[in-house]
């Protein structure tokens, strides 16, 4: 401690009792700033040890005017040279007091130089005059050094929260917002002071909000931190914004959270990207889902990443339960295989591949073709495997389907009869459709089905097929099989063959074979054509408890169809060739019929010439009985035409009625007289029974004409035997009954009589078959009908029954 001058006249400064002085140095000694006391006259009293540490100068007797070169004492500019009148002591000697000046020092001790801070005030005697002044100063350097780093520190620190580009808040204890960055406020569109102070929630929507309070903000205050908290802000303007929010927390010694520091990144744009994202894969996906098609994806080590429901659906795995498989873990073994050597190539190639694939399905293999092909990344490198692949069974089904067919079409025309056809048919189902192929017909009247065709894919056991069904055919009442197929005329398909072997009847023991097909399923289809059923087709499956499907049905019909139509052209062919046949008959039964009486009338013209030329007169009896002749052909001649005219009328549908009222009887009168010569000539006994009028609205020519042309039959053939004509009432109706006792007619011709040009009789007896053909239509366009009642060589009685009344449609 140096004590430059003693004042024994200055009991401020020096003149202290000496006790005093010894206290006061050791205060000085110990002090921590460094005190510098000068006295009034400008002179250097007093220097504690720690000012000269500070100062680096021991204390010399410098007066204050001197003091900065002499300490080396500068502006804070650290250049200019403090100038010596305002240094703090020199203001305190002019009886000043100066309040942390601060000075900066620099010397030859101190060269990196050294911060002070300096108080300086006067010191006055008891009379108040001025004696000295005392300058206490502390070396701030360290202070100033981190106060500037600190300075710099927090500018930095405010800089990079303002200007950097994420959002940026911090709340406090309370959740209170203490600070936002500029970015903050830009994005939301408010001002600071808007937001300073309020809750850090209210800037969130209700459902953030919410969430915010029951869960990230108790969370957050229990654990210190929350990361990437999905929220949703409210900017000023209304609009949303997505955001992720990061927040960790500042805790004070003690561990309470005083303060937060939360990062904010806006993801709406993301978000956005994301859901169209999401959305075009939803609509992606819902086409796929829809699709009738399957659908496929597999990474490159062929593990499923996606298939849709068409997938789901066929193979019974959901894609949740299929994702990271393989085909190995979704297929049987030998189809995975087959399917992951296609893989393999489409993923190493690169190339894309259709090809028909068969895959097991519930109901068995099915076919399906598939194609498929990589999906290729930006390096050209395969990532996936894309597979579409289309159900193809029933196409192929469908096309072995036409190629039977069109095979079965082929061999249905190759014969034109009927039992051949039918034959042809069941071997056709067989074996493509059946085991056994049955085809029954039932002949009219018959209590039992007739198979007519029997096929086997055991040729054995079609023997005895066919043999016991000769023996015990199907009744046609038959509840089940084909005499139901028969009469409903639809098809049926049954788990077992109902209805086709008698039960009973296969107890026997040589049907052992046969009892083999029983309770096989099976199917019965119409043989049907233009409305009528001809018989059924009725097949036997050859798989035990696998019954008929639907396509076979569908193709057991088709060919059911085509075989009935080839029936019915056979059957056409033969009625046309029946026709021809007749046609040609007819033609030269005409052809005589007309020539007959023809050749008698040129004979009599002949007669006729010679008699006129000869010069002898022939008598007038033999004339006339010549012209007799020549009226009876001509009248023979004009009826055979006027039969062919009537044909054609009918055929043109203009057989015109002209009704009249009239008694039947009347007329049966007339036409009898008019062949009373005729009757007499044929030697046939007549009897006209009617005992009473018959009266009604009929057309009186047609009526002499049914008259006549039964008259002229029961004269033609009833080998001169006894007629009966009866005209009466029957039940309400006119009856007309012509009865003969002559040749009769067969029963299998008894009702083809009444058709055109059909005869019974043989060609001694002319006729063109036309009488009752058109005797019949004259009945019938006037409501009535008529019927034939005969016995081989015992006659033939005719039936005709008449409405009073014309019919209602004449
Ligand atoms: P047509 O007498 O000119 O042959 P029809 O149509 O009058 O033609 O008769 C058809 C056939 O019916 C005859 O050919 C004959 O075989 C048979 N028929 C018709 N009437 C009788 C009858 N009364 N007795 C026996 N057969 C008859």
């Amino acid at each position: 401690m140096a004590r430059l001058h003693d004042s024994p006249e200055d009991p401020t400064l020096g003149g202290a009792p000496p006790g005093h002085s010894h206290i006061l140095e050791s205060i000085f000694a110990s002090m921590g700033e460094g005190v510098l006391v000068a006295n009034e006259h400008q002179r250097l009293m007093l220097m504690n040890p720690m000012a000269e540490q500070i100062l680096g100068r021991v204390a010399t007797d410098v007066p204050v005017a001197q003091w900065p070169e002499h300490f080396g004492l500068y502006l804070p500019d650290q250049v200019t040279l403090h100038p010596a009148e305002s240094l703090p002591m020199a203001r305190a000697l002019r009886g000043e007091a100066v309040v942390r000046a601060e000075l900066f020092l620099r010397n030859a001790e101190r060269p990196a130089g050294a911060w002070l801070l300096v108080n300086s005030r006067p010191v006055r005697d008891e009379a108040g005059r001025l004696r000295g002044g005392v300058s206490i100063f502390t070396d701030v350097t360290e202070h100033k050094r981190v106060d500037a780093a600190m300075r710099t520190g927090w500018e930095k620190y405010r800089s990079l929260y303002n200007n950097t580009p994420v959002m940026m808040h911090s709340i406090d204890q309370h959740g209170r917002l203490i600070s936002v960055s500029d970015r903050w406020l830009n994005r939301l569109g408010y001002a600071r002071e808007e937001v300073l102070g309020h809750d850090s929630v209210e800037f969130l929507t209700p459902e953030s909000r919410r969430y915010a309070r029951e869960v990230v903000l108790p969370t957050y205050f229990k654990t210190g931190s929350c990361w990437d908290v999905p929220y949703q802000l409210v900017k000023k303007d209304g609009q949303r914004m997505d955001v992720l929010l990061s927040a960790i927390a500042e805790k004070d010694a003690s561990g309470t959270v005083v303060r937060s520091l939360a990062v904010l990144i806006d993801v709406t744009e993301r978000k956005r990207a994301e859901e169209a994202l999401l959305e075009s894969e939803r609509r992606l996906r819902a086409i796929l889902d829809n699709a009738p098609t399957v659908f496929f994806l597999l990474d490159t080590r062929e593990r499923f990443i996606f298939v849709n429901r068409e997938w789901e659906r066929l193979f019974h795995r959901t894609r949740q339960e299929v994702a990271g498989r393989t085909s190995f873990d979704v297929f049987p073994r030998e189809i995975a295989e087959a399917l992951h050597r296609t893989n393999e190539g489409v993923l190493r190639t690169g190339a894309s591949v259709e090809l028909e694939e068969r895959v097991l399905h519930d109901d068995g293999i099915h076919v399906h073709l598939t194609q498929k092909f990589p999906l290729i990344d930006a390096n050209g490198a395969a990532y996936a495997l894309c597979g579409i692949a289309t159900d193809i069974t029933a196409r192929k089904r469908m096309e072995l389907s036409q190629r039977f067919l069109s095979e079965a079409g082929r061999e249905l025309v190759t014969s034109l009869d009927y039992e051949t056809t039918l034959q042809r048919v069941a071997e056709l189902a067989v074996p493509v459709l059946a085991d056994l192929c049955v085809v029954f017909v039932r002949a009219d009247g018959d209590r039992f089905l007739r198979p007519v065709a029997v096929a086997d894919s055991s040729p054995a056991r079609a023997v005895d097929v066919r043999e016991f069904l000769r023996l015990h055919p199907p009744v046609s009442e038959g509840l089940h099989g084909p005499a139901r197929v028969l009469s409903t005329g639809r098809s049926e398909a049954s788990g077992h063959s109902r209805g086709l072997l008698d039960p009973a009847a296969l107890e026997e023991e040589r049907w052992a074979v046969v009892r083999t097909l029983e309770g096989r399923p099976s199917l019965g289809v119409p043989l049907q054509t233009r409305g009528r059923t001809l018989g059924v087709l009725f097949l036997v499956s050859p798989r035990p408890g696998q019954a008929y499907a639907t396509e076979e049905l569908a193709l057991t019909e088709e060919l059911g169809r085509r075989a009935a139509a080839s029936i019915d052209n056979a059957q056409l062919y033969c009625s046309a060739q029946e026709s021809i046949r007749a046609r040609d008959e007819f033609l030269s039964i005409a052809s005589h019929e007309l020539k007959t009486p023809l050749t008698s009338m040129k004979l009599r013209v002949q007669q006729l010439e010679s008699v006129l030329t000869a010069d002898r007169p022939l008598p007038t009896e033999k004339v006339s009985r010549m012209l007799e002749v020549f009226g009876s052909q001509l009248q023979r001649l004009s009826e055979l035409v006027e039969h062919l005219l009537d044909v054609t009328r009918i055929n043109e549908q203009r057989l015109d009625l002209h009704l009249e009222s009239m008694d039947l009887v009347a007329v049966a009168r007339g036409v009898a007289s008019h062949l009373a010569e005729q009757l007499e000539k044929t030697g046939c006994e007549f009897a006209l029974v009617a005992p009473e009028p018959v009266w009604g609205r009929w057309d009186r020519l047609r009526m002499e004409q049914v008259m006549f042309n039964l008259l002229t039959n029961a004269m033609k053939y009833g080998a001169g035997r006894a007629i009966r004509m009866e005209v009466g009432l029957h039940e309400g109706k006119a009856r007309l009954l012509v009865e003969d006792h002559g040749m009769g007619i067969p029963r299998e011709a008894q009702d083809r009589i009444f058709e055109r040009f059909e005869r019974a009789a043989s060609r001694n007896y002319g006729g063109l078959g036309l009488g009752l053909f058109i005797t019949r239509q004259i009945v019938q366009a006037h409501g009535g009908s008529i019927s034939v009642e005969s016995t081989p060589g015992l006659g033939s009685r005719f039936v005709v029954e008449l409405s009073p009344g014309p019919a209602e449609n004449c």
